[in-house]
């Protein structure tokens, strides 16, 4: 019988669970067995409790530490190492963080991780994307342990109305080479880039980073978060985590609006799975319109600040 371990992604003091993590646990479902959860962090009785009542998770292994509080990769890289003999199946979700500790997990564990499955065939079965989402690749795993991440946006997430069991665990990870220093970023009261229904990112032809109040004012107004092609990120007119892409976040909303983004392959990797996609350029051939279902050819300038008056 295959015993999963998951990994969830547990903020300080979160009182709720993160999307990612809750597709997660319902990935580990599909995968079938026994499910486990691990959720290292400071100061996460909140997130526990809560956690405790999610449908087919079957026991809770808490560590409840400041050595954990940022899941720094090193320390939980160590933890996971340290109760993982027993299970077949370490699952985390394939965020900015599950791809730092993941890695270091299959290293350690001397395994080999196979990265942002989309689709479970069977319990060593899985289909990830390739070449910057332009392909999909099933591939068969024969290792004892498997180490996975998951594409959030590929699952559903899991339901609430189960009553897992409880383990504490004092185990503290000494090997601390990284240490947290400060957190720059996303406002915590605004949607997050990665779960949000709407999602509205800007581009090089948003000029500065003052102009972002024009994506910010819009994105207000929907309640939308805001995100970013790489070029507005490297230009500095927002911070490196607003990043949609191949190297940024995936996203899958209901609506994405691009604002000054062309369209790169790179970009697109990053949001082409979105219901409906609305592009707004002022090039008439910029590849985002060949696949936007609405596209405005305008002036950005005029256009968006039109469009969140008239909202
Ligand atoms: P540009 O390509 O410069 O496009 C700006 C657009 O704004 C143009 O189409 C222009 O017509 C329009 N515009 C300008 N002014 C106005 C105006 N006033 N009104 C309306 N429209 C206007 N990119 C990502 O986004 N995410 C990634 O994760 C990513 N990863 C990468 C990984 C690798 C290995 C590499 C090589 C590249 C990666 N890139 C990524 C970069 C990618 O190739 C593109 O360079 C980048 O996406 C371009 O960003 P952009 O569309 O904002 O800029």
């Amino acid at each position: 019988m295959n015993k999963i371990l998951v990994i969830a992604q547990a903020e300080s003091n979160a009182n709720n669970i993160d999307t990612a993590t809750l597709c997660a646990v319902n990935a580990a479902t599909i995968i079938g067995g026994d499910v486990h959860m691990l959720i290292a962090g400071h100061q996460v009785s909140a997130y526990v409790d809560l956690a405790k009542t999610l449908k087919d998770l079957a026991h809770i292994h808490v560590a409840d530490h400041d050595v954990y509080a940022h899941m720094l990769a090193e320390p939980i890289a160590a933890l996971v190492v340290h109760l993982a003999s027993d299970f077949t199946h370490i699952v985390t979700a394939a965020t900015t963080t599950g791809k730092d500790i993941a890695p270091r997990i299959a290293a350690l564990l001397d395994t080999q991780q196979i990265s942002d499955i989309t689709k479970i065939h069977s319990d060593n079965s899985f289909t990830r994307p390739i070449y910057a989402g332009n392909a999909f690749e099933t591939v068969t795993s024969h290792d004892v342990q498997k180490v996975i991440t998951i594409r959030p946006t590929a699952f559903e997430k899991a339901d609430y109305g189960g009553d897992a069991q409880l383990h504490h665990h004092d185990f503290v990870a000494t090997h601390a080479p990284t240490h947290y220093v400060s957190m720059e970023g996303r406002d915590a009261d605004k949607p997050d880039l990665s779960s949000a229904s709407i999602v509205i990112s800007g581009g090089r032809g948003i000029g500065s980073a003052e102009n972002f109040d024009i994506v910010n004012a819009l994105a207000d107004k929907l309640g939308a978060a805001v995100g970013a092609s790489r070029a507005a990120v490297d230009a500095g007119y927002v911070p490196n985590d607003y990043q949609v892409g191949q190297t940024g976040k995936i996203v899958a909303p209901d609506l994405y609006i691009a604002v000054g983004i062309s369209g790169a392959i790179q970009h697109l990797a990053g949001m082409k799975e979105s219901k409906v996609i609305v592009a707004i350029n002022k090039d008439e051939n910029a590849p985002i319109f060949d696949i936007a279902d609405y596209g405005l050819v305008a002036d950005l300038f005029d256009a968006v600040p039109e469009l969140t008056s008239k909202l």
